[in-house]
């Protein structure tokens, strides 16, 4: 299951030319608490973890998907977007993508394909080979001049904080966050707050126990945009499962949602908008077998699909 393996096996002619942005939380990657698998323990597929936190494993691919994401990595542009900051996003190591560090981000890439690109904090770093590109922070700056200030948002969080609320973060200087429990959270809470921050040109978007609150021009779609610019890739896939994917969905030319979470709660959709049959870590695997379908010369599974199809068809 080694990257360069996979990324060897699809360079064909007319590759690469889609940027694949893909959120990780609840899309791709998956916590112990939202792994949501069906049947018993008995009939568990095998995990692989791809991040581990203060010594504890924390997020899971299905062994089937770390198979398949490094030849996704190799037919595409895969761009992990995330709202985690660098920090939080260079815990994770994505099988076909590796960690998002300098001189680590372009693990099992071949020399040939270009630099490697990652979309963090909602989209306010794009990190080029695992290096913030100061540019692409400066006209992300400029975008959010006028909007209210970072810490007028985290001061009327601090002032309305209930018990529920175990922490309050600001993070890159750009949003803020906080952690709550969620069986504590009045649900008027967030009604309110939404209300708040749209009057300030902010939104709200709760994606398990944390609620984000992201000034509405900082976008992962405007970062996605600028990966498509410095790449020359026509198209854009997306794939993502909460209300601050849902903008990048609908700007991409094809897009994926999991069965579960913030979007899937609310029903909501787009026009082409494909959904998973399955929730949690095996729609994530689902998913990245639709997204390579969508980027490669031939869908996974078909005659002639080589490699890929190996991958996509190889028993658990
Ligand atoms: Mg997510």
């Amino acid at each position: 299951m080694s990257a360069q393996d996979g990324s060897a096996a699809v360079q064909a002619p007319g590759a690469r030319s889609a940027v694949t942005c893909i959120d990780l939380d609840r899309t791709v990657i998956y916590s112990p608490r939202a792994l949501l698998l069906p049947g018993t323990d008995h009939t568990a597929p095998r995990l692989l973890v791809v991040e581990v936190y203060q010594g504890e494993p924390l997020s899971f691919v299905t062994e089937q998907a770390a198979r398949l994401l490094p030849v996704l990595a190799a037919a595409t542009h895969l761009v992990p977007t995330t709202t985690r900051t660098p920090l939080q996003l260079a815990r994770v190591d994505l099988p076909g993508v590796g960690r998002q560090q300098p001189g680590t981000a372009r693990t099992g890439r071949p020399p040939s394909s270009g630099p490697s690109f990652a979309i963090a904090s909602n989209g306010g770093h794009l990190l080029v080979d695992g290096v913030p590109d100061q540019d692409w922070n400066l006209q992300v700056r400029r975008a959010l001049s006028g909007c209210a200030p970072v810490d007028q948002v985290h001061a009327h969080l601090q002032e309305h904080r209930g018990d529920f609320m175990e922490n309050l973060r600001t993070a890159s200087d750009l949003f803020v966050y906080c952690v709550v429990d969620r069986a504590e959270l009045p649900a008027s809470w967030v009604v309110e707050l939404s209300g708040w921050c749209i009057e300030r040109g902010w939104g709200v978007s709760v994606q398990g126990r944390k609620i984000y609150c992201v000034p509405g021009p900082l976008t992962k779609s405007a970062a996605a945009r600028e990966v498509q610019d410095r790449t020359g890739a026509g198209r854009l896939v997306a794939a993502g499962d909460s209300l601050l994917d849902a903008e990048l969905l609908q700007a991409a030319d094809a897009a994926v949602r999991p069965a579960q979470g913030e979007l899937a709660d609310t029903r909501w959709t787009t026009p082409g908008l494909h959904i998973t049959t399955a929730p949690g870590v095996l729609g994530g695997e689902e998913l990245v077998r639709w997204l390579l379908a969508q980027v490669g010369s031939h869908p996974p599974g078909t005659p002639g699909s080589g490699a890929a199809a190996s991958a996509a068809a190889a028993p658990r």
